[in-house]
């Protein structure tokens, strides 16, 4: 993972101790980790299941095509689960733990799926998170607390969007751009290899975007700028609020 941009400032208040852990939550000593799926639910591995899409194919026509969603969802995103489920076969224990639990401690992993959870495991964690944080509805500016922390960090949401896209632009080859928060409690940009998830280096994925060609070839080809660009017009804030809040009450 390369990390493009570190920064300063928006460290989140301390939160009081929830008095209750959810039963969706796991327990790393005394640190409770946010689930990084949905901002209140880990990704079960007993079997990996493929979501559905919570619009229609062509609900994002503003940004991505029907059937770029289509095959995008129906077919890679899938195909992730499926290779995640035939690779835990081989060791059905590693059904207890979430997706999230795995790829937190891969080294815990043995070395015959090793390889395979991680880029099935990362790729439907990370296509999971993806769908959420984009809606028919979406785009414009950011709206409460993380616009807030956006203008904080990088101090407007122009120049956020641009040190994001180019985030996505300097990726060679297949990844992610993501806005994390780490573990100092800051904002950060970076991008990820292949399907590799943040959650791998202890940072916690706010939102992020797909730079694999499979997600915009169909009507983009060979111009990624440009579907980063048109990208901004489907995101999904209020949801991404609800991330920000979920791991802002995590105790860290
Ligand atoms: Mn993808």
């Amino acid at each position: 993972m390369s990390v493009l941009f570190a920064c300063q400032g928006t460290p989140i208040a301390d939160s009081p101790t929830p008095t209750a852990t959810p039963a969706t939550q796991e327990t790393f000593g005394t640190a409770q980790l946010t689930p990084a799926a949905y901002p209140d639910k880990e990704l079960s591995a007993s079997p990996a299941q493929l979501p559905k899409l919570p619009y229609a194919d062509n609900a994002l026509e503003k940004a991505i095509d029907a059937e770029t969603m289509k095959l995008h969802h129906d077919r890679h995103h899938a195909t992730y689960v499926e290779n995640l489920n035939e690779a835990l076969q081989k060791h059905p224990q590693l059904k207890n733990r979430s997706v999230e639990a795995m790829l937190r401690d891969l080294n815990s992993i043995p070395e015959d799926i090793r390889e395979s959870v991680r880029n099935n495991g990362g790729g439907h964690l990370n296509h999971t998170i993806f769908w959420q944080i984009m809606s028919p509805t979406g785009g414009g500016q950011p709206t409460g607390e993380i616009a807030q922390q956006i203008n904080q960090t990088f101090g407007s949401f122009d120049a956020f969007k641009k040190q994001f896209n180019e985030a996505g632009g300097d990726r060679f080859g297949s990844g992610w751009v993501w806005l994390v928060r780490n573990a100092q409690n800051q904002l950060q940009i970076v991008n990820t290899a292949n399907q590799d998830s943040p959650i791998m280096e202890g940072l916690y994925p706010i939102m992020g975007n797909d730079v694999w060609e499979h997600a915009y070839y169909l009507r983009y080809q060979n111009r990624r700028a440009e579907y980063l660009n048109n990208w901004w017009n489907v995101v999904n804030w209020s949801q991404i609020n609800r991330r920000v809040q979920a791991v802002s009450q995590q105790k860290s």
